[in-house]
């Protein structure tokens, strides 16, 4: 069995501390270098949920994507939810491991996974590392759909192929006007519309849209946009991620167990589709209305 350092190693092979973002907290939160690892539970999220999973897993190392203390902290009290998270992680040898904006940027990447979980053809990324002389490492990915479909559809398509959440996908813009190519970004794409805009494309699927920048994003091109679960669109990297360990552990002889959570930890857990009529609807009628009286 390898110790956890030289699981450590290989993760931070694949994706590099030091390319994550300055504002970032990735790496080794807990963990005994000397402890050995059988088995590796990947997530998203290193929520008391996610955690009690690795317990009865009897896992030995958690891998997940956004950090636990994103700010730092002064206490790990178990008083405190994440305090709680450090306490069940100790108390049960289990080791915590981060990779976040690292991640994102990686060949292969967050949005990688996104664009292989819809079974689009990835062109380029769309916010390329300039550090890549290879040119495939950056932010987002800019794709082709292999059938071009109305944005309807493929937001229909989208929502089967991704995990299923209370969110599902929403949907700006003419949903009969072809998509051909689409930009992905794995989790919070808000930031990114100048570099959609720039990339010619039909549409972008990501995740936290907002009122004011996808309206005017709208408004400045026919862009369509499917706003996906946040934890929807980062998932496909757990299941990528255990696939790079188990290819890694085979090399070593390490024998690692690798497990992907299937827990939702979206934290948005319900939706409620509108009933009554559209607003637009309501006031057409209570104009017409008017106009008969
Ligand atoms: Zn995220």
């Amino acid at each position: 069995m390898p110790a956890l350092s030289e699981v450590l190693s290989a993760l931070d092979a694949l994706w590099p501390a030091e390319r994550a973002e300055a504002w970032d907290a990735v790496g080794t939160v807990c963990g005994d270098p000397e402890a050995p690892v059988r088995r590796v539970l990947f997530a998203v999220d290193p929520v008391q949920e996610i955690v009690d999973e690795a317990v009865q897993l009897g896992a030995d190392l958690l891998v997940t994507h956004h950090p636990l203390y994103l700010r730092g902290t002064t206490t790990v009290a178990a008083a405190t939810f994440k305090g709680k998270v450090v306490h069940t992680l100790i108390k049960n040898d289990i080791a915590l491991h981060v990779a976040h904006t690292n991640a994102d940027t990686a060949d292969p990447g967050v949005s990688d996974a996104l664009a292989g979980a819809l079974d689009l053809r990835v062109l380029r990324p769309l916010v390329a590392d300039a550090s890549d002389p290879a040119g495939r490492r950056g932010l987002g990915r800019v794709c082709e759909l292999a059938h071009p479909m109305p944005l309807g559809d493929f937001a229909r398509y989208a929502a089967e192929r991704l995990p299923a959440t209370a969110q599902g996908i929403r949907v700006a813009g003419d949903p009969e006007r072809t998509v051909r190519t689409v930009a992905v970004s794995g989790g919070s794409g808000d930031s990114l519309f100048d570099e959609v805009r720039a990339a010619g494309v039909d549409a972008f699927l990501t995740a936290d849209l907002r009122h004011h920048p996808a309206s005017e994003a709208t408004q400045k091109s026919p862009l369509g946009l499917l706003d996906a679960a946040h934890w929807a669109t980062e998932w496909p990297w757990c299941e990528q991620a255990a696939a790079q360990l188990d290819e890694i552990s085979d090399r070593h002889g390490w024998d690692l167990r690798t497990h992907v959570s299937r827990t939702v930890t979206d934290p948005w857990t319900a939706h409620a589709a509108s009933s009554h009529p559209s607003p637009t609807t309501t006031l057409q009628s209570s104009a017409s209305r008017a106009a008969s009286d």
